[in-house]
């Protein structure tokens, strides 16, 4: 008999359209978890390609798998699965954790998946029909394959089940709501991930009223009070909300229906225009990305980023004012964790609540970055691959204890 090994490795899955991202995490005997691999499977369907990267950064593998690239995700993972598990022979994959975009009213807590569990999350794709299909299709292959390595779902959608409903809701016949069309809101992991690491942050505003900015490609806020979720920017859909790089964030839904009326625009059209053609590319016509758009000289590069600040400062008051008030301001994802100057717009139209940054501290982009007796404002890194990695391993334990 060999002693069990003290090692797990849990692997965490972000599917999409055509590329899946992947980290393995390693838990060592007193429950920590650290992350050992990281990498991602890009341009499926035409010419795969794999590449990882250690926790240092470093590259461990940039391969074609053209070869194996049918368009079908199967063998693919099949094969990723291979390259792990021949890399750690000495640290047993546990379990897998995907990342799920939507859990519907149902799941408000990541899951262990089962057959009626994958029944239950596809009956969701029309919810979230850009992201959901994927993320599902990833969990089914895995079902079928590796039919004794457990698998998590953590939903994008779970953290904020503890809104109250007015935060949920839409001024819509009641009707409506009750089949399920309300504001359900996402980014859930990386702001569970904010709110679990702010006790150690900054102990003495953790559980006061705070305001998150997750803003990256897709951007959201989020207002966060004793670590809970109580609103967010994102609704029924993860278009409501900021513009973010390439979607449209709220607009008035007058502008649909002329679309359709006027314009002659299909269900389809619609949800590429509002999905992949507006946001900051739409605006500038340059790009989606801050970094291009804050390096162009053009009025209209200018005016997109703009317009992004100033809907992203009047959704942190409309969020401070959804708390009665607010304790600190957190900026969180590639463009909050990462853009000094968008930070330094941003906060400058907040300066009425009483924000004003430390310049050398937004530079640095770490922890606290205003002044003192301003309004803590601060930068926190998030983690949502890790998000997924503790849901999973706490998951996955306590089945084995039960
Ligand atoms: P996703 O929503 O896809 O997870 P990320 O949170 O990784 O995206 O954010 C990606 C975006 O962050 C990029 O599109 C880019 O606009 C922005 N970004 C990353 N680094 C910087 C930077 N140094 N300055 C400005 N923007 C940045």
């Amino acid at each position: 008999m060999f002693p069990p090994s003290p090692k797990q490795a849990f692997l965490v899955l972000n599917s999409g359209s055509s590329s899946i991202k992947f980290s393995v995490f390693e838990k060592t005997s007193d429950d920590v978890l650290t992350m050992i691999l990281t990498g991602q499977l890009t341009g499926i369907g035409t010419d795969a390609q794999f590449s990882v990267k250690g926790a240092k950064g470093e590259t461990l593998a940039k391969e074609s798998w053209a070869e194996r690239d049918t368009g079908a995700i199967a063998p693919l993972l099949q094969s990723l699965i291979a390259w792990i598990t021949d890399r750690l022979p000495d640290t047993p994959l546990a379990a897998a954790g995907h990342r799920v975009v939507h859990g519907g009213r149902r799941f408000v807590h990541p899951v262990q998946v089962t057959p009626q569990v994958i029944l239950d999350l596809e009956s969701l794709i029309p919810l979230a029909p850009l992201h959901q299909p994927q993320n599902v299709s990833a969990i089914r292959v895995l079902a079928e394959t590796f039919h004794d390595l457990p698998q998590i779902a953590c939903f994008d959608t779970a953290f904020h089940h503890s809104q109250p409903r007015r935060a949920r809701s839409y001024a819509l016949p009641r009707e409506l709501t009750d089949r399920g069309l309300h504001r359900y809101g996402f980014h859930g992991l990386s702001y569970e991930y904010i709110a679990r690491h702010m006790p150690s942050i900054a102990p003495e505003i953790a559980e006061g009223r705070i305001v998150v900015a997750h803003l990256g490609n897709g951007s959201s806020l989020c207002a966060l009070h004793r670590g809970e979720s109580v609103d967010t920017t994102m609704g029924f859909s993860a278009l409501e909300g900021v513009p973010m790089g390439t979607r449209s964030g709220s607009i008035d839904p007058g502008v649909l229906i002329y679309l359709i009326r006027e314009m002659g625009m299909g269900a389809d059209e619609l949800e590429h225009l509002l999905y992949q053609r507006s946001g900051l590319l739409g605006v500038s016509g340059i790009s989606n990305d801050m970094r291009v758009l804050l390096e162009s000289d053009s009025p209209d590069a200018a005016e997109a980023v703009d317009l992004f600040c100033f809907r992203v400062a009047k959704e942190i008051a409309a969020l401070a004012a959804s708390m009665g008030g607010i304790d600190a301001l957190v900026f969180t994802a590639g463009i909050g964790e990462h853009s000094e100057p968008v930070r330094a717009r941003i906060c400058e139209r907040l300066a009425w609540l009483g924000i004003t940054l430390d310049a050398t501290a937004n530079a640095r982009a770490e922890g606290l970055i205003s002044q003192p007796g301003s309004l803590p404002v601060l930068v926190v890194p998030t983690n949502e691959e890790y998000m997924i990695a503790r849901h999973t391993a706490d998951l996955v334990a306590l089945k084995n204890v039960a």
